[in-house]
């Protein structure tokens, strides 16, 4: 993926990922396909999903963020 520029002010972003803290430890966020639904035993339901990792890119100027959750192989 080419580096993109900020759609807010054009200057030139940095790549990076959103954070989760968790008990099991730091990890890279997630995108998962559909809505929330809520299970009483793990949060929510993720089971059957399509799940992507999240790559987020920050604007070194403005801070402005752009994320992507992009196919394997994409
Ligand atoms: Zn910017």
């Amino acid at each position: 993926m080419t580096t993109p520029r900020c759609s807010k002010c054009s200057h030139a972003m940095d790549e990076g990922f959103i954070l989760e803290h968790t008990q099991g430890g730091y990890l890279q966020a997630q995108w998962v396909a559909g809505p929330p639904q809520r299970t009483w035993w793990m949060g929510l339901k993720i089971r059957g999903r399509e799940v992507r990792p999240i790559v987020s890119f920050c604007c070194s100027r403005c801070g402005h963020l752009e994320s992507y959750a992009k196919p394997d192989g994409a």
